[in-house]
């Protein structure tokens, strides 16, 4: 029943609305992938039993007419949610163990709308990283391969566990949070659509903690249909989180028949950067000529700021972080390495417990928070922050969204990950400024490079207009006609 797997989300809402399978073979059909598809290393924890029976409760609920939004649909959801009684580790060692007596609200409003969970994926360790190297739990292979070569390739981070099932037909649709662009790059490597909504939309609660101010929750699928779905489940305001907003959450799958006709878009030059591979310059164009065919009015814009995004976000990401798992003590949760004094047992348990680019955050967060840096390094970086958003808020004036590539490059291959920490950085400039800004950003595949490896062009958009993203992003898929066809599952 593989074919069960190879259907977009909506298609599969849509033929459990007409009868056409039930939610038990649906499901079925996806646990028997996960299993067959460990190589991958996608799920750090599969729950079938759990998804097996809320399959069952799923089809009970369609006999009687009753389904919900999401009736019977398989997930899977990054292990950076909280979910009650199931493992939660943030793929990191310190974590291990941890079952939360509580679900996070984004999960438990997936759950309410009738979401079945497969289970927990994989993700670099804390959401650090952009290759899903970083995970205590190894490395996260991508379902796609060079041209003529099997060597493996990296699915992007650090949401690379979401992506990879989303592209290897593991789950129809997941979960993900994007700090500094942790749903929109692996995204693009693994040709899936991705969307990071505006930083307030979704609640925050229940998801572990990597920088506060950045961090949002938001979805990966095949098709843009299947993100506009899952927004608007996840989205709403929260009590138990006061940085969600309280705004009505728009049917985001109805916007999407009103097309780009008329629609400004700017392309921001500050984003052509040296180096910057041509076909990537030639995907953007690309890009441009399609939105132009669908009606959209494109022209060049300016964000002058772009150039101190990265530097300042490597700033406040870390100075977060450094306090945010500063609770990680060996008392609260998962791991504890005993010493002879308590401070003994802080540093055993820390020391065991994170990986080293955990610490590296750790040791940059603390250092440009402490007293005689804090001027020179944090206040600085946030006064950068208001800067770019003032550069999008001028823009916006006029235009209604902005178009980029994802990332600067496709995928690389597991064997050559760049060594050093900063070229590693490099991969998230043309992400990062949404979440210091705190706008909307989506990824949509838009082609193939010289390896055969998918790419992806970003939408950038004003503040709660997710509609018009999805919009944009829906004109590109159409124009695209990108098809998901990794060779993993070509050779099963
Ligand atoms: N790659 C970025 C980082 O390592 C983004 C991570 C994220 O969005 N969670 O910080």
């Amino acid at each position: 029943m593989t074919e069960l797997t190879r259907l977009s989300l909506a298609a599969a809402r849509d033929g459990l609305n007409a009868k056409k399978f039930t939610a038990t073979e649906l499901t079925r059909a996806h646990v028997d992938a996960v299993e067959k598809a460990r190589a991958l290393n996608a799920y750090l924890k599969e729950t079938p039993e759990k998804a097996l029976a809320a399959a069952a409760e799923s089809d009970a609920r369609l006999a009687k007419g009753e389904a919900r939004p999401l009736e019977g649909l398989p997930l899977g959801i990054k292990d950076l949610y909280c979910t009650n009684g199931v493992e939660t580790t943030a793929a990191s060692r310190i974590l291990e163990g941890f079952k939360p007596h509580y679900e996070s609200t984004v999960t438990s409003q997936l759950w309410r709308d009738g979401a079945v969970m497969l289970g927990k994926l994989n993700l670099d360790e804390f959401a650090m990283g952009s290759s899903n190297e970083t995970s205590a739990y190894g490395p996260v292979v991508s379902p796609w391969r060079r041209k003529g070569s099997d060597a493996k390739i990296v699915p992007g981070g650090s949401s690379g566990g979401s992506a990879a099932a989303v592209a290897a037909h593991l789950c129809l649709a997941a979960t993900a949070t994007d700090t500094g662009g942790s749903i929109r790059q692996p995204a693009a490597f693994t040709g899936t659509v991705g969307i990071k909504p505006t930083y307030g939309r979704c609640s925050r609660w229940g998801i572990v903690a990597f920088a506060s101010s950045l961090d949002q929750a938001g979805a990966f699928g095949v098709k843009v249909r299947d993100c506009a779905i899952l927004l608007s489940s996840i989205c709403g305001l929260d009590p138990k989180d006061s940085t969600s907003v309280d705004l009505a959450v728009p049917d985001f799958e109805a916007a999407l028949k009103d097309g780009v006709r008329g629609l400004k878009i700017g392309v921001p030059k500050e984003y052509r950067v040296d180096g910057m591979p041509e076909e990537i310059e030639a995907l953007w164009q690309q890009g441009i000529d399609w939105l132009r065919a669908a009606g959209a009015e494109v022209a060049e814009v300016s964000l002058p700021h772009t150039h101190y995004a990265l530097p300042a976000y490597y700033i406040v990401a870390p100075a977060e972080a450094s306090s945010n798992l500063a609770r990680y003590d060996g008392v609260r949760y998962g791991l504890r390495v005993d010493g002879k004094s308590i401070i003994e047992m802080y540093e055993n348990t820390r020391g065991a417990g994170f990986g080293a680019e955990v610490r590296r955050r750790i040791l940059i967060g603390t250092y440009v928070l402490s007293a005689g840096y804090y001027d020179a390094y944090y206040r600085k970086a946030q006064q950068v922050r208001s800067l770019i958003r003032r550069d999008f808020d001028q823009v916006f004036e006029t235009f209604d969204a902005v178009l980029t590539p994802t990332a600067p490059s496709g995928a690389f291959g597991l064997d050559n990950v760049p060594d050093d920490p900063v070229t590693m950085y490099l991969n998230d400039i043309f992400t990062v400024t949404a979440n210091m800004a705190g706008l909307p950003g989506i990824s949509v595949p838009a082609g193939l490079d010289h390896q055969g490896l998918p790419l992806g062009l970003q939408v950038l958009g004003r503040p709660f207009d997710e509609g018009t993203l999805l919009r944009v992003a829906q004109a590109i898929e159409d124009a695209a006609q990108f098809k998901l066809a990794p060779p993993f599952n070509m050779r099963r």
